[in-house]
């Protein structure tokens, strides 16, 4: 891999619960649509008031149908920009293979949703990683949250369980921090790049000791200027 500096590739966490984690500590909230999400339910409702096939129900029927199409424009927009942050910001991104079968199923059904938003990020990131000539490369997610970014020893995590503490080495750490170490370490073996220059170890001491480098950028920020610099 020509010019191609580990210092200049990113792994990233997709959260669970709407938000990604880079390895170099930047946190993004996801879009934040309840309010829309509410409106279409209560569209949704008036809409099966009404007689099916009457005036008002066609009415109705597209005021539903707007709602949506409002949805979907906010939801690429904030697509558009997050991903065109991060090929802009690094050479090689790495993200967990949604394909694979094991994920989804330990995410269980009430995430589907969450994982079809992820798989259109994915897809966005993809094609910008073509036009700005970032590599983009979905890694194997099998145990990035379980696994020790230090020493690669698994440890059970609850959801509820925010820290990584591991229970070989010591290494302590965020729970997502730790999963977009992983990331970033598999990235970096899918293209070559091992793992000499960016362990686990010196990623997480640099951000630890680089205070304000560590980051956490909510979604409306995103939107409103279009970049997630400071
Ligand atoms: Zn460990």
């Amino acid at each position: 891999m020509d010019n191609l500096d580990a210092e200049d590739c990113v792994g990233i966490d997709l959260g669970i619960t709407n938000y990604i984690y880079t390895s170099n500590g930047d946190s993004v909230d996801w879009l934040d649509l309840s309010d829309e999400y509410e409106r279409l339910r209560r569209e949704q409702r008036s809409l099966s008031r009404k007689e099916h096939g009457s005036n008002n129900w066609e009415k109705q029927r597209q005021e539903v149908a707007k709602v949506k199409r409002r949805i979907k424009r906010k939801v690429e927009d904030f697509q558009h920009k997050l991903t065109t942050w991060l090929v802009k910001m690094y050479d090689a991104v790495f993200v967990e293979d949604l394909n694979v079968v094991g994920m989804l199923q330990q995410r269980g059904n009430a995430r589907n949703k969450q994982d079809a938003a992820w798989r259109g990020f994915i897809e966005m990131l993809e094609y910008k990683g073509d036009l700005y000539g970032t590599h983009v490369v979905q890694v194997n997610p099998a145990g990035t949250t379980k696994e020790c970014a230090e020493c690669g020893v698994e440890t059970e995590k609850p959801l509820w369980v925010r820290e990584h503490s591991c229970p070989s080495c010591g290494f302590e750490v965020d729970r997502d921090a730790n999963a977009s170490y992983n990331v970033l370490s598999r990235g970096l073996q899918e293209l070559g790049l091992g793992q000499a220059e960016v362990t686990p170890v010196e990623t997480a001491t640099a951000v630890e000791t680089d205070g304000g480098r560590s980051s956490s950028v909510p979604a409306s920020h995103v939107i409103e200027t279009g970049s997630l610099g400071a």
